[in-house]
């Protein structure tokens, strides 16, 4: 099986990159990120904080998170519950950064993700995916972009959905979230050493995915 690793901070563009580089290549693509999400969800439903660790742990890891693809999408299901149309908002993203600190949490991802690099060809995106779920990935990319662009990207995004939102608020919160995750303790936001770096600032998405696919190919 061929395992692709990208990793990045968040509204760096690997998710758009990445689905479009694995239909291109035949290959599957894992959101892990809507993985968390979906436990964020879960905890926020449930009306726990996200420093209350055992009550976060408690909560994740009584709940069923697995995915399903449909049309090429990848789909998240919470306990059997379609959740893709919930967890793609600011308040989600937060919480989920947040509670992805937490050793319980990661443990329950962990497993679910290395099984699905088993049994078929992934290009798998994350935080951690080249550093710590895949270690011998076949390529591992980290894929940035400077902040501004990255607010940028995440402000349009949102508009395109109909979602009322402020670009000052999203940059603020793109910094602050990428703050949490390079420096938690565990699994922390890192270009593993045999990465390569793409930064996409001034690339467009053809570009960006032609490049995946230059990796990938070349492997
Ligand atoms: O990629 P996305 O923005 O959906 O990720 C949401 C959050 O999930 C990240 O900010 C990070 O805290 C967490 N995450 C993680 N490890 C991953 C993927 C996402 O900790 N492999």
């Amino acid at each position: 099986m061929k395992n692709i690793a990208i990793d990045g901070p968040a509204g760096a563009g690997k998710s758009t990159i990445a689905k479009l580089a694995a239909k291109e290549l035949g290959f599957i693509y894992v959101d892990t990120g809507s993985m968390y999400r979906a436990m964020a969800l879960a905890c926020i439903r449930q009306g726990v904080k996200p420093e209350e660790e055992e009550k976060v742990t408690k909560v994740c890891q009584s709940v069923q998170v697995s995915i399903e693809y449909k049309d090429g999408q990848q789909i998240v299901l919470l306990n059997g519950e379609n959740v893709n149309p919930y967890i793609r908002t600011e308040e989600v993203g937060k919480m989920t950064s947040a509670i992805a600190v937490y050793q319980g949490v990661r443990e329950k991802l962990l497993e679910l993700q290395r099984d699905l690099a088993k049994k078929a060809d992934v290009i798998m995106d994350g935080r951690d995916i080249g550093t710590c779920v895949l270690p011998d990935a076949d390529v591992k990319i980290f894929m940035t972009a400077s902040s501004v662009t990255r607010a940028r990207r995440r402000y349009t995004e949102l508009k395109e959905k109909g979602i009322e939102c402020n670009i000052e608020d999203i940059e603020k919160d793109i910094i602050e979230r990428d703050e949490r995750d390079s420096n938690r303790k565990i699994a922390p936001l890192r270009q593993a050493e045999d990465a390569i770096v793409i930064d996409s600032s001034n690339m467009s998405v053809e570009e960006s995915v032609a490049a995946v696919i230059k990796l990938v190919k070349g492997a």
